[in-house]
């Protein structure tokens, strides 16, 4: 399974995270998933996460790393279809490699997507995220603006901050 989970921390991103094994291995997106296959989106890869925070959505506290509001932006399951000079690459060692491509099967995410580490701006942990211009390719549809809410309770992270400090005072 994959997960995309929208976080409006210091400064809002998308938190694309795919499971290889028993872990989530994630990129942040500032700019979230684009449809758009001319787009390119950098991916600063980030810690992995166990699998159990795919279906974290609420607050990280003040003062915590990464405090402030997380919505399951898009979650669903996903197919690995890297290759190399036609055979397939496992996820582990495609990451290893520098190259990962997966179908995602989302309610806004569809289609292939491309990660590639580039180390744009010397940065080690840069990749470029990339729509693969497939039939889930959308030049006009951009969910990361449009569509803001989660996949699992419609809310927005504007909601799930003021219902969690309600839930403080209550
Ligand atoms: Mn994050």
């Amino acid at each position: 399974m994959f997960v995309v989970q929208r976080h409006d921390a210091s400064s809002l991103h998308f938190d694309v995270r795919i499971q290889v094994g028993d872990v989530l291995v994630s990129w942040a997106v500032p700019k979230g998933p684009s449809l758009d296959p001319r787009d390119k989106r950098l991916a600063h890869r980030t810690e992995d996460h166990p699998l159990d925070y795919a279906d974290f959505e609420g607050v990280i506290g003040k003062g915590q790393y990464g405090a402030g509001s997380v919505v399951v932006w898009d979650t669903g399951p996903f197919e690995n279809v890297t290759e190399r000079d036609g055979a397939p690459v496992e996820l582990a060692d495609a990451l290893e490699r520098g190259h990962v491509k997966v179908v995602l099967h989302g309610r806004k995410l569809t289609g292939a997507f491309a990660f590639t580490h580039t180390k744009v701006g010397g940065d080690e942990a840069n990749w470029l995220l990339v729509k693969v211009d497939d039939e889930g390719a959308d030049r006009r549809r951009k969910p990361a603006t449009t569509q803001p809410e989660s996949v699992l309770t419609g809310r927005t992270n504007e909601e799930v901050a003021a219902e969690d400090r309600h839930e403080e005072r209550s």
